[in-house]
């Protein structure tokens, strides 16, 4: 089971409804980058999980292109955009529970 939280940046205001690190659910394991092109943050595939193959690692990648540089971010790091300070879990926030 996966679960999405608000994260806010309180010195820049980065923000993104993601896991904050590495997550996993019944057929995929994600973890969560911050995209410096699109200055997101985004929950990223790393791992599928097939019952009859291997499980594969794959390169966690932007959701728009392969090409953009992409930073590894959990929620015990600083900001990944201003370096500043921990990102905020938002109580409050809506909690997504995925698969
Ligand atoms: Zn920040
Ligand atoms: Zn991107």
């Amino acid at each position: 089971m996966g679960m999405l939280q608000d994260f806010t940046c309180p010195a820049c205001g980065l923000n993104g409804h993601v896991s904050g690190g590495e997550d996993a659910g019944m057929l995929a394991m994600t973890t969560t980058i911050y995209c410096k092109n699109c200055d997101t943050l985004q929950d990223a595939i790393v791992e599928k999980c097939h019952v009859a193959v291997p499980a594969r690692r794959i390169k966690p990648r932007c959701e728009k292109s392969r090409h953009h540089p992409v930073k590894l971010w959990n929620q015990n790091e600083l900001c990944p955009r201003c370096g500043q300070s921990p990102l905020a879990l938002d109580e409050r926030g809506i909690v997504t529970m995925w698969d």
